[in-house]
């Protein structure tokens, strides 16, 4: 799958007439412009301006607008740059530039543009589907719906629990004015409380009542759909299995709503230890957000020691944690090297690189696109790019900006995405939110 350049380009060395560098500092143009050669932009720049700061350079990222391919003469800002042509024909230069006569910056300059000509490869990238499930996704937008419709209105809205969704949906209801917060005593009388996307208890929901709370219910479809029915098995005298974490957020709720006739198991092993003290029939669920492929063995363990164990219908599992991973190893199986987006220290994304090895990957987590080595994409033709729940905002577009300045790119999207026709109450969600989920997050 790599790909292969077999000429570089030659680094030339031009000027900047009348424009200004810092002394010490490295100017990387984002695009440059003139009237000989028009505009030509410069998307590898945040690549480029990357290399410069590992090695300790102050660097500025702005546009040029008036360059010459004459070399400097000591009186003008020296600009060291290579050009190569995209798909589409239109060429694109990697370029740095330094303050005349700033020999340690002009060097530093010509050093990464030559760098970098080594990555110019015609390349393509596949990008995994968002980490964000259509359940969190949901919830977010009910929660900014509260803030908005309470401006005004001089009522607090309290966001229950942690919310899952990028970062920047949370940042934004915050600055909105919605505090968020894990306990209902804090709420007073006319409050409003928007309960997470994993649910709540029946207690906490009954104290939010008793305390006169304005409820926003953003607890997913899925998940109230297994509290209900967790509530429906318990009632008619069935010892109720759920198949999932203790530690879930979404476990409180569906064990509370079996009122003590639940328990839960995570593994086959864990069904050996069970007892089902007056139960006249035992059935399981699956807890949402858990993979199903996870939930097989377990459930077949539970079969083996209770033969007329009963089992939900498949039309009631979600499929987001399921769909996500199969998104991960469909990218993973066609790609050379699977950059995950997000932070070195978030589980999340140590998840994303151990399922990409599996699947035989070199996997590489990057918090920016300045994490971005030469070295990393040397012989790398097919790339894939997932991101995390840690990733920032928008480092996807930003990575594909970016590589699109390294010669010929195309783009590929992938997402596993698994439809269950007879929920309507799912069925107002667009075909980009459906399916993709933080793994094991709601
Ligand atoms: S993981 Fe599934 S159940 Fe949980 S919030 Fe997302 S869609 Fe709903």
């Amino acid at each position: 799958m790599g790909g292969g350049m077999s000429s570089r380009p030659a680094v030339r060395e031009g000027q900047l007439p009348g424009g200004s560098v810092q002394r010490g500092e490295v100017l990387v143009p984002s695009r440059l412009s003139d009237p000989v050669h028009g505009t030509i932009d410069c998307g590898a720049a945040t690549l480029v301006a990357g290399s410069l700061r590992r090695r300790g350079h102050q660097v500025s990222i702005e546009p040029v607008e008036s360059w010459t391919d004459a070399p400097a003469n000591g009186g003008e800002p020296a600009l060291f740059l290579a050009t190569c042509q995209g798909g589409d024909g239109k060429v694109s230069a990697i370029a740095a530039a330094a303050a005349p006569g700033d020999g340690l910056a002009a060097a530093a300059a010509r050093a990464a543009v030559q760098e970098w000509t080594t990555a110019l490869d015609p390349r393509t990238v596949v990008v995994a589907g968002s980490p964000w499930c259509q359940g969190a996704l949901r919830a977010l937008d009910l929660a900014g719906r509260a803030v908005r419709d309470s401006a005004g209105l001089g009522s607090v809205v309290h966001v229950l629990g942690d919310m899952a969704g990028p970062a920047d949906a949370r940042a934004g209801l915050a600055e909105q004015g919605a505090v968020f917060g894990s306990s209902v005593a804090e709420m007073v009388r006319g409050d409003v409380v928007v309960f997470p996307a994993y649910g709540v208890t029946p207690q906490l929901r009954a104290e939010a009542r008793e305390r006169g709370l304005a409820v926003v219910d953003a607890t997913c479809p899925l998940v109230a759909s297994a509290q209900r029915e967790a509530g429906r098995l318990a009632e008619r005298g069935d010892h109720v299995v759920v198949i999932g974490q203790p530690d879930h957020a979404a476990t409180p709720g569906i064990m509370g709503s079996a009122g003590g006739r639940a328990t839960i198991v995570g593994t086959a092993g864990g069904t050996a230890a069970l007892g089902m003290p007056g139960a006249s029939r035992v059935s399981y669920l699956l807890q949402p957000g858990e993979p199903t492929e996870a939930a097989a063995a377990v459930a077949a363990a539970l079969r083996s020691r209770f033969p007329a164990t009963r089992g939900p219908n498949p039309d009631s599992f979600c499929y987001a944690a399921s769909d996500r991973a199969g998104t991960i190893k469909m990218v993973a199986a066609s790609c050379d090297l699977m950059l995950v987006l997000g932070s070195q220290d978030s589980a999340d994304a140590r998840q994303l690189s151990g399922l990409a090895r599996d699947c035989g990957a070199r996997a590489q987590i990057i918090a920016d696109v300045g994490d971005i080595t030469p070295a990393l994409l040397t012989g790398i033709g097919v790339l894939g790019v997932a991101e995390s729940t840690t990733a920032r905002p928008g480092l996807t577009e930003l990575v594909i900006e970016a590589l699109s300045g390294l010669g010929q790119l195309s783009i590929v999207r992938r997402q596993v995405s698994s439809d269950v026709t007879s929920r309507p109450d799912l069925e107002h969600t667009t075909p980009a939110q459906h399916g993709a989920m933080p793994v094991g997050a709601d």
